[in-house]
């Protein structure tokens, strides 16, 4: 058939959406994508390589990923009561979750500003999304204006990053907890940034039937295996596993991660540097006149710039070889913000006084 165009053959949602877009850091020092900025220590190296060789790349990988799932169970403190669904990387689960809610007329709740994928799969299921801002003085839950929401529009699935991506605070407790009891849909708590936070709602999994907690490998150290997993009760989590494809992670990723995780003192060692590092990261950025940097319990910060526009500091930094993210283009709550993962001591000092150079070399200010 001759003449046929992707606008009349494919569905609005898909002809409206924009690709996820990844800036390039060919040559750059990258602390864009919260990112663990290290390699694996020899000592691992040697023995996980024997592991690869004896995996059978010829075969299916084990469908259910049994030996991962007992590898995650031995190291995250899982209820046993709760069941675990792997996804590739937790970006998948979202996608599994809200196919499987995409009933019409359903719809999905999120604080704002939060992680973009959470909306980007619901428009491409044709899913009303919902953001309710957040305070704007210091990015916390507004619970009133969240609980008023939940009542009117009764969501299927509420969403909350706990970090919060891109804010890196954790929102208040009891807050969540209300949210929980009075949502009459899921809540799926994204614990994406559990290795470089104090609190977690994994051990709640089990006594509230409604909830779900979501975790992802990504911001440990493993970023580039793709493994996340989703845990809930067990009449959740099977029917989830219907619209999960078969084999899904792959051979390669189990075996890697299952090494991974039972041998997870290195990748503490490298988090708690990390932890180390994001204090002196986050005093060094409260030092530069202009910059005002906000608390976090993820390996990022967020950080806001005045007396320069956040464009112009942006591309300054890339220009002298330093990507962060932009996020100005938000606007609202979020313009002139800028966030900055912690990398390695060398990335971040460099990062510190490559913002110096060009809060300094900007254009000179404008008298009227
Ligand atoms: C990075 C991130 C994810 C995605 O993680 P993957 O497992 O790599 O897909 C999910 N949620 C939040 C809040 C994130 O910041």
């Amino acid at each position: 058939m001759s003449g046929i165009i992707p606008e009349t053959l494919l569905r609005p949602e898909v002809l409206a959406l924009s690709s996820y877009h990844v800036a390039n850091a060919d040559g750059l020092i990258k602390l864009d994508a919260m990112e663990n900025p290290y390699a694996w220590p020899d000592v691992m190296v040697g023995p996980w390589l024997a592991r690869m060789r004896e995996a059978e790349i010829n075969r299916y990988p084990d469908p259910e990923g049994f030996d991962l799932k007992s590898a995650i169970r031995a190291s995250e403190a899982v209820p046993v009561e709760v069941d675990l669904l792997l996804g590739n990387g937790s970006d998948e689960l979202i996608q599994i979750v809200l196919m499987a809610v995409a009933k019409p007329g359903a719809v999905v709740l999120a604080p704002a500003p939060t992680f973009v994928m959470y909306r980007q799969i619901a428009q491409s299921l044709g899913i009303e999304c919902h953001g309710v801002p957040l305070r704007e003085k210091d990015f916390s839950l507004d619970l009133d204006a969240m609980l008023e929401a939940v009542r009117r529009l009764r969501p299927a699935v509420v969403f909350i990053a706990y970090p919060n991506n891109p804010t890196g605070n954790l929102f208040d407790r009891q807050a969540i907890e209300a949210i929980v009891d009075e949502a009459p849909g899921l809540v799926v708590l994204d614990e994406a940034y559990a290795p470089y936070a104090r609190d977690s709602f994994m051990a709640w999994v089990s006594s509230r039937k409604n909830l779900l907690v979501m975790r992802t490998l990504s911001k440990l150290g493993l970023a580039g295996i793709r493994v996340g997993y989703l845990a809930g009760q067990p009449r959740w989590i099977e029917q989830f596993d219907k619209l999960r494809l078969p084999y899904n992670i792959n051979v390669l990723t189990q075996v890697t991660a299952e090494f991974a995780l039972r041998q997870r003192w290195f990748l503490d060692e490298q988090v708690n540097r990390i932890l180390a590092d994001r204090a002196a990261l986050h005093e060094q950025l409260s030092q530069v006149t202009g910059v005002r940097a906000f608390p976090t319990q993820a390996n990022f910060i967020l950080f806001r710039v005045e007396g320069m526009d956040a464009d112009q500091v942006f591309d300054g930094l890339k220009a002298k070889g330093v990507l962060i993210k932009n996020l100005n283009g938000a606007g609202g709550p979020l313009r002139q913000c800028l966030r900055v993962t912690v990398g390695t001591e060398y990335e971040n000092g460099r990062f510190v006084a490559t913002l110096n150079e060009v809060l300094n070399s900007g254009p000179p200010p404008c008298w009227p």
